[in-house]
Protein backbone atom coordinates (compact mmCIF):
# COMPACT_ATOMS: atom_id res chain seq x y z
CA UNK A 1 0.00 0.00 0.00
CA UNK A 2 1.39 3.65 -1.20
CA UNK A 3 1.47 6.08 0.72
CA UNK A 4 -1.87 8.20 0.51
CA UNK A 5 0.20 11.79 -0.21
CA UNK A 6 1.14 9.76 -3.36
CA UNK A 7 -2.85 9.94 -5.03
CA UNK A 8 -2.61 13.85 -4.78
CA UNK A 9 -1.76 14.24 -8.76
CA UNK A 10 -3.74 11.90 -9.76
CA UNK A 11 -6.87 14.05 -7.97
CA UNK A 12 -5.13 16.88 -10.24
CA UNK A 13 -7.71 15.73 -13.14
CA UNK A 14 -11.56 14.73 -12.70
CA UNK A 15 -11.72 11.01 -11.66
CA UNK A 16 -15.13 9.03 -11.26
CA UNK A 17 -15.09 8.39 -7.43
CA UNK A 18 -16.79 5.82 -5.32
CA UNK A 19 -16.53 6.35 -1.44
CA UNK A 20 -18.07 3.09 0.57
CA UNK A 21 -17.50 2.10 3.87
CA UNK A 22 -18.52 -0.43 6.93
CA UNK A 23 -22.22 -2.29 6.84
CA UNK A 24 -24.60 -0.64 9.24
CA UNK A 25 -22.61 3.10 8.60
CA UNK A 26 -22.00 4.78 11.97
CA UNK A 27 -21.85 8.45 12.61
CA UNK A 28 -17.99 8.00 11.27
CA UNK A 29 -18.36 6.30 8.71
CA UNK A 30 -21.15 8.02 7.32
CA UNK A 31 -19.96 11.35 8.33
CA UNK A 32 -16.16 10.88 6.61
CA UNK A 33 -18.04 9.53 3.55
CA UNK A 34 -20.14 11.92 3.42
CA UNK A 35 -16.97 14.75 3.94
CA UNK A 36 -14.92 13.41 1.59
CA UNK A 37 -17.66 13.35 -1.16
CA UNK A 38 -18.51 16.72 -0.77
CA UNK A 39 -14.72 17.87 -0.64
CA UNK A 40 -14.18 16.31 -3.70
CA UNK A 41 -17.25 16.92 -5.25
CA UNK A 42 -16.08 20.84 -4.86
CA UNK A 43 -12.65 19.77 -6.09
CA UNK A 44 -14.31 18.92 -9.68
CA UNK A 45 -14.54 14.99 -9.19
CA UNK A 46 -17.89 12.91 -9.71
CA UNK A 47 -18.22 11.27 -6.57
CA UNK A 48 -20.82 8.16 -5.93
CA UNK A 49 -21.28 7.10 -1.83
CA UNK A 50 -22.68 3.39 -1.88
CA UNK A 51 -23.38 1.81 1.65
CA UNK A 52 -22.75 -1.90 1.67
CA UNK A 53 -26.43 -1.98 3.64
CA UNK A 54 -29.05 0.58 5.45
CA UNK A 55 -28.32 3.17 7.95
CA UNK A 56 -29.96 4.32 11.27
CA UNK A 57 -32.17 7.66 10.52
CA UNK A 58 -29.95 9.77 12.76
CA UNK A 59 -27.34 10.27 10.39
CA UNK A 60 -30.17 11.54 7.61
CA UNK A 61 -29.37 15.22 7.97
CA UNK A 62 -26.05 15.50 7.37
CA UNK A 63 -25.89 16.55 3.80
CA UNK A 64 -25.76 14.49 0.97
CA UNK A 65 -26.92 11.11 2.66
CA UNK A 66 -30.45 11.07 0.57
CA UNK A 67 -28.37 10.64 -2.30
CA UNK A 68 -26.48 7.93 -0.78
CA UNK A 69 -26.99 4.30 -2.78
CA UNK A 70 -27.92 1.11 -0.38
CA UNK A 71 -26.20 -2.01 -1.92
CA UNK A 72 -28.88 -4.20 -0.60
CA UNK A 73 -31.63 -1.91 -2.36
CA UNK A 74 -29.58 -0.54 -5.27
CA UNK A 75 -27.28 -3.41 -6.54
CA UNK A 76 -27.66 -2.92 -10.05
CA UNK A 77 -27.25 0.93 -10.29
CA UNK A 78 -24.55 0.53 -8.20
CA UNK A 79 -22.59 -2.05 -9.54
CA UNK A 80 -22.75 0.12 -12.75
CA UNK A 81 -21.08 2.58 -11.05
CA UNK A 82 -18.53 0.97 -9.11
CA UNK A 83 -17.33 -0.96 -12.43
CA UNK A 84 -16.67 2.61 -14.25
CA UNK A 85 -15.15 4.18 -11.21
CA UNK A 86 -11.50 5.28 -11.55
CA UNK A 87 -10.96 5.29 -7.71
CA UNK A 88 -12.72 3.62 -5.06
CA UNK A 89 -11.91 5.37 -1.33
CA UNK A 90 -12.53 2.38 1.40
CA UNK A 91 -13.24 4.47 4.64
CA UNK A 92 -13.68 3.27 8.11
CA UNK A 93 -13.40 0.01 7.79
CA UNK A 94 -10.17 -1.90 6.59
CA UNK A 95 -11.41 -5.35 5.05
CA UNK A 96 -13.81 -6.03 2.34
CA UNK A 97 -15.64 -8.49 4.23
CA UNK A 98 -17.09 -5.93 6.50
CA UNK A 99 -19.28 -4.73 3.16
CA UNK A 100 -21.02 -8.09 3.41
CA UNK A 101 -22.10 -8.54 0.17
CA UNK A 102 -20.20 -5.97 -1.41
CA UNK A 103 -16.92 -7.84 -0.33
CA UNK A 104 -16.84 -9.56 -3.66
CA UNK A 105 -17.77 -6.70 -6.22
CA UNK A 106 -15.44 -4.99 -4.24
CA UNK A 107 -12.09 -7.04 -4.46
CA UNK A 108 -12.86 -8.02 -8.04
CA UNK A 109 -12.86 -4.25 -9.43
CA UNK A 110 -9.96 -3.42 -11.32
CA UNK A 111 -9.86 0.29 -10.61
CA UNK A 112 -7.28 2.34 -7.89
CA UNK A 113 -8.02 1.24 -4.19
CA UNK A 114 -7.62 3.99 -1.77
CA UNK A 115 -7.69 3.31 2.14
CA UNK A 116 -8.18 5.73 4.99
CA UNK A 117 -8.73 3.42 8.49
CA UNK A 118 -8.20 3.87 12.10
CA UNK A 119 -8.98 -0.28 13.01
CA UNK A 120 -6.18 -2.89 13.79
CA UNK A 121 -4.47 -4.86 11.52
CA UNK A 122 -5.63 -3.79 7.98
CA UNK A 123 -5.40 -5.99 4.88
CA UNK A 124 -2.66 -3.82 3.32
CA UNK A 125 -2.26 -6.09 -0.07
CA UNK A 126 -6.45 -4.92 -0.54
CA UNK A 127 -5.55 -1.36 -1.29
CA UNK A 128 -2.69 0.50 -3.90
CA UNK A 129 -3.05 3.94 -1.62
CA UNK A 130 -3.58 4.19 1.36
CA UNK A 131 -3.17 5.76 5.34
CA UNK A 132 -4.17 3.47 8.73
CA UNK A 133 -3.30 5.03 11.91
CA UNK A 134 -5.12 3.67 14.94
CA UNK A 135 -3.69 6.41 17.02
CA UNK A 136 -6.49 8.27 15.18
CA UNK A 137 -9.73 8.92 17.04
CA UNK A 138 -11.72 8.54 13.64
CA UNK A 139 -12.03 8.34 10.27
CA UNK A 140 -13.27 11.93 10.10
CA UNK A 141 -10.25 13.25 11.79
CA UNK A 142 -8.73 11.71 9.20
CA UNK A 143 -10.73 13.05 6.18
CA UNK A 144 -9.86 16.25 7.30
CA UNK A 145 -6.22 15.71 7.91
CA UNK A 146 -6.56 14.42 4.29
CA UNK A 147 -8.05 17.42 3.45
CA UNK A 148 -5.27 19.56 5.26
CA UNK A 149 -2.75 17.79 3.53
CA UNK A 150 -4.27 18.74 0.35
CA UNK A 151 -3.65 22.40 1.54
CA UNK A 152 -7.72 22.41 1.03
CA UNK A 153 -9.07 23.68 4.71
CA UNK A 154 -10.19 26.53 2.78
CA UNK A 155 -13.03 24.31 1.34
CA UNK A 156 -14.53 23.14 4.55
CA UNK A 157 -17.55 24.72 4.64
CA UNK A 158 -20.36 24.38 7.33
CA UNK A 159 -21.70 20.97 5.77
CA UNK A 160 -18.49 19.67 5.64
CA UNK A 161 -17.18 20.12 9.50
CA UNK A 162 -21.01 19.26 10.43
CA UNK A 163 -19.79 15.77 8.74
CA UNK A 164 -16.94 15.85 10.41
CA UNK A 165 -17.96 16.95 13.59
CA UNK A 166 -20.28 13.62 13.84
CA UNK A 167 -17.76 11.29 13.81
CA UNK A 168 -15.53 13.02 16.38
CA UNK A 169 -17.84 13.18 18.19
CA UNK A 170 -19.45 9.50 17.78
CA UNK A 171 -15.80 7.47 17.80
CA UNK A 172 -14.65 9.50 20.72
CA UNK A 173 -17.59 8.73 23.18
CA UNK A 174 -18.51 12.81 22.97
CA UNK A 175 -14.34 13.60 23.95
CA UNK A 176 -14.23 11.39 26.48
CA UNK A 177 -12.08 8.25 25.27
CA UNK A 178 -8.12 8.48 25.56
CA UNK A 179 -8.70 8.62 21.56
CA UNK A 180 -9.82 12.37 21.95
CA UNK A 181 -5.98 13.44 21.75
CA UNK A 182 -5.30 17.57 21.58
CA UNK A 183 -5.59 17.36 18.14
CA UNK A 184 -8.76 16.44 17.83
CA UNK A 185 -9.69 19.53 20.08
CA UNK A 186 -7.73 21.66 17.46
CA UNK A 187 -9.64 20.14 14.68
CA UNK A 188 -12.87 21.06 16.89
CA UNK A 189 -11.72 24.72 17.50
CA UNK A 190 -11.05 24.90 13.48
CA UNK A 191 -14.21 23.45 12.90
CA UNK A 192 -15.64 26.11 15.14
CA UNK A 193 -13.88 29.45 13.46
CA UNK A 194 -15.52 27.42 9.92
CA UNK A 195 -18.89 28.14 11.55
CA UNK A 196 -20.28 24.96 12.79
CA UNK A 197 -22.80 24.94 15.56
CA UNK A 198 -21.77 21.63 17.46
CA UNK A 199 -24.78 21.54 19.84
CA UNK A 200 -27.07 20.81 16.59
CA UNK A 201 -25.15 17.82 15.84
CA UNK A 202 -25.24 16.47 19.18
CA UNK A 203 -29.32 17.01 19.00
CA UNK A 204 -28.97 15.00 15.50
CA UNK A 205 -27.19 12.57 16.76
CA UNK A 206 -28.57 11.62 20.28
CA UNK A 207 -31.71 13.25 20.82
CA UNK A 208 -33.18 12.33 17.65
CA UNK A 209 -35.09 9.15 18.68
CA UNK A 210 -38.65 8.18 18.91
CA UNK A 211 -40.28 6.75 22.62
CA UNK A 212 -40.38 3.05 22.15
CA UNK A 213 -36.67 3.48 21.64
CA UNK A 214 -36.04 4.83 25.44
CA UNK A 215 -38.98 2.13 26.55
CA UNK A 216 -37.22 -0.59 24.61
CA UNK A 217 -33.91 0.41 26.87
CA UNK A 218 -35.64 0.56 29.90
CA UNK A 219 -36.92 -3.25 29.48
CA UNK A 220 -33.52 -4.24 28.52
CA UNK A 221 -31.61 -3.32 31.56
CA UNK A 222 -34.00 -4.63 33.52
CA UNK A 223 -34.61 -7.83 31.78
CA UNK A 224 -32.00 -8.34 29.80
CA UNK A 225 -28.91 -7.49 31.59
CA UNK A 226 -26.97 -10.23 33.67
CA UNK A 227 -23.69 -8.96 35.70
CA UNK A 228 -20.48 -11.19 36.66
CA UNK A 229 -19.26 -9.99 39.54
CA UNK A 230 -16.26 -12.12 39.23
CA UNK A 231 -15.18 -11.00 36.08
CA UNK A 232 -16.65 -7.25 36.31
CA UNK A 233 -18.28 -8.18 33.12
CA UNK A 234 -21.77 -6.75 32.16
CA UNK A 235 -23.47 -8.82 29.58
CA UNK A 236 -26.44 -7.57 27.70
CA UNK A 237 -28.49 -10.31 25.10
CA UNK A 238 -31.26 -9.55 22.98
CA UNK A 239 -33.63 -11.61 21.51
CA UNK A 240 -35.65 -11.15 18.29
CA UNK A 241 -38.53 -10.66 20.16
CA UNK A 242 -37.39 -7.49 21.42
CA UNK A 243 -36.42 -6.03 18.44
CA UNK A 244 -40.05 -7.04 17.50
CA UNK A 245 -42.07 -5.91 20.09
CA UNK A 246 -40.98 -2.49 20.41
CA UNK A 247 -40.24 -2.09 16.83
CA UNK A 248 -36.74 -1.17 17.00
CA UNK A 249 -34.80 0.03 13.91
CA UNK A 250 -31.08 0.12 12.47
CA UNK A 251 -29.28 2.41 14.94
CA UNK A 252 -31.89 2.02 17.90
CA UNK A 253 -29.20 0.31 19.38
CA UNK A 254 -26.26 2.26 19.34
CA UNK A 255 -24.89 3.16 22.42
CA UNK A 256 -26.86 0.83 24.62
CA UNK A 257 -23.34 -0.85 25.07
CA UNK A 258 -22.64 1.92 27.15
CA UNK A 259 -24.90 1.60 29.92
CA UNK A 260 -23.52 -1.11 32.10
CA UNK A 261 -20.31 0.69 31.70
CA UNK A 262 -21.47 3.51 34.44
CA UNK A 263 -21.62 0.42 37.26
CA UNK A 264 -18.84 0.74 39.61
CA UNK A 265 -15.78 -2.12 38.75
CA UNK A 266 -16.91 -3.23 35.28
CA UNK A 267 -14.17 -3.41 33.09
CA UNK A 268 -16.04 -4.97 29.76
CA UNK A 269 -19.43 -4.75 28.65
CA UNK A 270 -21.00 -7.42 25.75
CA UNK A 271 -23.74 -6.45 24.01
CA UNK A 272 -25.21 -9.33 21.46
CA UNK A 273 -28.35 -8.99 19.61
CA UNK A 274 -30.50 -11.56 17.47
CA UNK A 275 -30.21 -10.01 13.98
CA UNK A 276 -31.50 -12.22 11.73
CA UNK A 277 -28.59 -13.89 9.68
CA UNK A 278 -26.55 -13.66 12.74
CA UNK A 279 -26.11 -12.84 16.54
CA UNK A 280 -24.08 -9.62 16.03
CA UNK A 281 -21.49 -9.09 19.29
CA UNK A 282 -20.50 -5.96 20.77
CA UNK A 283 -17.76 -5.26 23.41
CA UNK A 284 -16.24 -2.08 25.26
CA UNK A 285 -13.72 -1.87 28.06
CA UNK A 286 -11.99 0.03 30.23
CA UNK A 287 -8.05 -0.56 31.19
CA UNK A 288 -6.25 -3.07 30.06
CA UNK A 289 -8.82 -5.58 28.47
CA UNK A 290 -8.37 -5.94 24.71
CA UNK A 291 -11.72 -5.79 23.02
CA UNK A 292 -9.87 -6.59 19.70
CA UNK A 293 -8.22 -9.93 20.23
CA UNK A 294 -10.67 -11.33 22.64
CA UNK A 295 -13.19 -10.10 19.29
CA UNK A 296 -11.01 -12.15 16.97
CA UNK A 297 -10.41 -14.67 18.99
CA UNK A 298 -13.71 -15.91 20.00
CA UNK A 299 -16.18 -14.06 17.76
CA UNK A 300 -15.65 -13.39 14.58
CA UNK A 301 -14.84 -9.87 14.82
CA UNK A 302 -12.15 -7.11 15.63
CA UNK A 303 -11.91 -3.42 15.92
CA UNK A 304 -10.30 -0.99 18.24
CA UNK A 305 -8.53 -2.16 21.60
CA UNK A 306 -11.49 -0.69 23.80
CA UNK A 307 -14.41 -0.90 21.58
CA UNK A 308 -14.75 -4.05 19.17
CA UNK A 309 -17.82 -6.24 17.44
CA UNK A 310 -18.04 -9.38 16.26
CA UNK A 311 -20.28 -12.38 14.89
CA UNK A 312 -22.10 -15.50 16.07
CA UNK A 313 -24.07 -18.01 13.47
CA UNK A 314 -24.74 -20.03 16.55
CA UNK A 315 -28.35 -19.24 18.37
CA UNK A 316 -28.43 -16.68 20.61
CA UNK A 317 -28.51 -19.14 23.72
CA UNK A 318 -25.13 -20.79 22.27
CA UNK A 319 -23.43 -17.54 22.17
CA UNK A 320 -24.34 -16.79 24.79
CA UNK A 321 -23.20 -19.93 26.65
CA UNK A 322 -19.99 -19.74 24.87
CA UNK A 323 -19.19 -16.32 25.90
CA UNK A 324 -20.14 -16.97 29.59
CA UNK A 325 -17.40 -19.93 29.28
CA UNK A 326 -14.68 -17.53 27.59
CA UNK A 327 -14.67 -15.00 30.19
CA UNK A 328 -13.20 -17.13 33.01
CA UNK A 329 -10.14 -18.03 30.77
CA UNK A 330 -9.51 -13.92 30.76
CA UNK A 331 -6.58 -12.80 33.32
CA UNK A 332 -7.24 -9.39 32.97
CA UNK A 333 -11.28 -8.81 33.80
CA UNK A 334 -10.41 -10.24 37.25
P1 LIG B 1 -19.82 -1.56 17.35
O1 LIG B 1 -19.86 -2.37 18.58
O2 LIG B 1 -20.09 -0.11 17.61
O3 LIG B 1 -20.64 -2.14 16.24
O4 LIG B 1 -18.33 -1.64 16.81
C1 LIG B 1 -17.24 -1.27 17.61
C2 LIG B 1 -15.99 -1.22 16.76
O5 LIG B 1 -15.66 -2.53 16.28
C3 LIG B 1 -16.17 -0.37 15.51
O6 LIG B 1 -14.95 0.31 15.29
C4 LIG B 1 -16.44 -1.36 14.41
O7 LIG B 1 -16.00 -0.89 13.17
C5 LIG B 1 -15.69 -2.60 14.86
N1 LIG B 1 -16.43 -3.81 14.52
C6 LIG B 1 -17.74 -4.07 14.80
N2 LIG B 1 -18.10 -5.29 14.35
C7 LIG B 1 -17.00 -5.82 13.76
C8 LIG B 1 -16.74 -7.06 13.09
O8 LIG B 1 -17.59 -7.94 12.95
N3 LIG B 1 -15.49 -7.24 12.61
C9 LIG B 1 -14.51 -6.29 12.74
N4 LIG B 1 -13.28 -6.55 12.25
N5 LIG B 1 -14.71 -5.12 13.37
C10 LIG B 1 -15.94 -4.88 13.87
MN1 LIG C 1 -14.55 4.95 13.02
Amino acid sequence: MNPISALFPKLQTPQKVVITTHQKPDADAMGSSLALSQYLTKKGHEVTVISPTNWAGWVNWMQGTMDVLNYEKQQEKSDAILEKADLLFCLDFNAFHRTKSMADKLANLTCIKVLIDHHQEPDNSSFHFGISDTTKSSTCEMVYDFIKAAGDLVLIDVPISECIYAGLVGDTGSFRFASAHAGVHAIVADLKTRGLDHGKIHEGLYDNFLENRLRFIGHVLLHRMEIFYEYNTALIAIPKSDLLKFQIKTGDTEGLVNYPQSIQGIKMVALVIDRDEERKWSFRSKGSFDCNTFARTYFEGGGHFNAAGGRSGDSLDKTVARFKEVIKTQPSLI
